[in-house]
């Protein structure tokens, strides 16, 4: 018998929390089973622990059928969550399923507590699952998702109308060539801290998202559910709130390992972020294979984190420190590679997005040629892996560093991955607890990756907040963020490029992602930023931490914005209002 959601969480309302999970196979008991036939490998749901299927009825071909969620497993706990997915989706039309926060019925029923973290991405994949095949009915019969709206390319006045207002984003538009990009009212409800008065009665205009995003509030709930409901150090204690702090622990380095689609969650290491990261990999990787006469071949730029480790280890083993040269545009000179990249290059040290010009490097190919040569590929990810999908596998990196920070996820926490094997080449830096195999006083073994990294207490509530944090931009798509963005950028450079006196720094849209880094004749960048705050427009000046290609492209100081996937045309539109304000306020002096 099928349950509908009111009886669900009537039931579960009148239940203790034990009895709750009791119900949950309760409920898996009832569910009806899926006949032989659909049990097929087309049919199965990735991602899960145990199998399931799941297939689709719909009962027409235009906007309005509606869909019957049919679904199976062979454990009946995922039979019960199963019956809740069909309890909540099933009746509804496909745009109806895209709109649905399924989130909000998981949290009413707690199902937190009741199931693993490792459930609960099997959940995820199921959910997934059903809003691909409502796209795929939207795609077949031609119509717009909700949460996504068409752009006519080129024409700034049209994309401006059609992301401004939530009521428009489920209009179809015209757009032969039209891309998908995101309905950020609906985004932007997600992150208090944009929702709040400022003293001038306005709500900040964050332009700032590539030193640090904001954080929406699935995240700041999760931080708080942990410190409020479970706290305990992980790998520690087998008390309740050990297991559950370290289900959780893991869990969330599986999250981050699909998100990366890492071969495994052993290939994530929990960093305090992109500089500990990538220091980690020159001092524990880099002090042991690369020797006197070696090279290291990177590039102007870099950020200081992934060129002071290299300089150091150069100096340190005896290594060459070589660049790629630079395009006039700011790209990488591929046609000049092979003057650098030679049999003695034993890293390859790359940024996948220079967080100055917005350069967005060719990584795969960088990496076949690195191959060629046998040298190792490191890229710091800071910059690429909130805003550029992303496949270690199919890149083939041997190691990447990110910040939790600048993916909508808390401070204090990165990852490190590497490929299985350059882990286990690399000697961990820091010593002490955890990390050990076996500690005696003449000697000490360490553990397998990635305990033989993790020494000491980790940010424990942080790491857990990151898995979370992946799991927003999975369930809101990287891809579709991307094209978002890049849709700014396009925008905006559009209309910075026609400001009297402005240098807008480095290439056209399609070479970059959503930084740009200017600066306009007679004002000084600190100024000018100073003046943009005042207005409530909130961006970078400085050096943004990139001393060598400052001095190569002759400035010491230059404004920065940065967009994320809670940005909006509307913005762009603040900004240029507030530098026609700096303009007139300044050049007045
Ligand atoms: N690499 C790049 C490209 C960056 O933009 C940043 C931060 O701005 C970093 C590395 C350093 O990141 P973190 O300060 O989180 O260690």
């Amino acid at each position: 018998m099928r349950l509908t959601l009111e009886e669900i969480f009537d039931e579960f309302a009148d239940l203790d929390r034990q009895d709750q999970s009791l119900y949950l196979l309760e409920l898996g008991d009832g569910l009806p089973e899926l006949e032989d036939a659909a049990r097929t490998e087309q049919n199965k749901v990735h991602g899960c622990q145990s199998q399931v299927w799941l297939i689709t009825q719909v009962d027409g071909g235009n906007e309005y059928a509606r869909f019957t969620i049919v679904a199976d497993s062979d454990s009946n706990i995922v039979r019960g969550l199963i019956a809740i997915l069909e309890a909540a989706y099933n009746g509804k039309t496909a745009r109806e399923i895209l709109e649905y926060d399924i989130d909000s019925i998981f949290r009413r029923l707690n199902l937190q507590q009741h199931i693993t973290p490792q459930r609960r991405n099997g959940l995820r994949g199921m959910v997934d699952q059903v809003l691909k095949l409502a796209r795929m009915h939207l795609g077949k019969i031609g119509g717009p998702e909700p949460n996504v709206v068409r752009q006519v390319a080129g024409d700034a006045r049209s994309v401006r109308e059609l992301s401004s207002g939530g009521s428009h984003a489920s209009e179809p538009q015209s757009a032969p060539n039209g891309i998908g990009i995101l309905n950020v009212d609906n985004i932007r409800r997600q992150f208090p801290v944009l929702c709040r008065m400022l003293r001038s009665g306005s709500r900040p205009i964050f332009l700032d998202s590539g030193a640090s995003a904001q954080k929406p509030q699935c995240v700041i709930d999760k931080e708080r559910e942990v410190e409020e409901q479970y706290f305990a150090n992980a790998h520690r204690g087998t008390y309740q709130f050990g297991q559950r702090i370290d289900e959780e622990f893991e869990g969330a380095r599986t999250a981050i390992s699909r998100f990366l689609n890492a071969p495994s969650a052993s290939n994530i290491v929990f960093t305090p972020g992109t500089t500990i990261g990538l220091n980690m990999i020159a001092s524990g990787w880099g002090r042991k294979h690369v020797q006197a006469g070696d090279e290291i071949l990177t590039s102007i730029m870099e950020h200081h984190a992934n060129f002071v480790p290299w300089q150091q280890l150069a100096k340190d083993r005896g290594a060459t420190l070589k660049l790629i040269p630079l395009t006039s545009d700011g790209r990488l000179d591929m046609d000049q590679l092979d003057s650098v990249l030679t049999k003695r290059t034993r890293v390859l040290a790359i940024t996948g997005m220079s967080n100055m010009l917005g350069t967005v490097n060719p990584i795969r190919e960088l990496v076949q040629r690195a191959r060629a040569v046998g040298a190792c590929v490191v890229v710091d990810g800071a910059q690429s892996v909130p805003h550029l999908p992303l496949d270690v596998i199919a890149d083939d990196v041997d190691f990447l560093a990110f910040s939790g920070h600048k993916l909508y996820g808390p401070t204090g926490v990165g990852i490190l991955y590497g490929k299985s094997e350059r882990l286990e080449e690399m000697d961990p830096i820091i010593f002490g607890g955890h990390m050990i195999s076996e500690v005696r006083i003449a000697a000490s073994s360490w553990s397998a990756a990635p305990a033989k990294f993790e020494a000491g207490t980790m940010p424990i509530v942080q790491a857990i907040a990151l898995g979370t944090a992946t799991e927003w931009v999975q369930r809101t798509g990287l891809e579709s963020i991307h094209q978002h963005e890049q849709l700014l950028t396009k925008l905006a450079m559009a209309q910075l490029q026609a400001v009297p006196g402005i240098t807008v720094y480095g290439p056209d849209v399609a070479h970059r992602g959503g930084i740009i880094t200017f600066r306009i004749d007679g004002i000084h960048p600190e100024d000018l930023a100073a003046m943009l705050d005042q207005q409530d427009v909130f961006a970078r000046h400085g050096h943004h931490c990139t001393m060598p290609l400052h001095s190569y492209l002759g400035v010491s100081a230059t404004t920065r914005i940065s967009f994320a996937a809670y940005n909006s045309t509307d913005d762009i539109a603040a900004l240029m209002n507030a530098i026609e304000f700096a303009l007139k306020k300044l050049m007045r002096r």
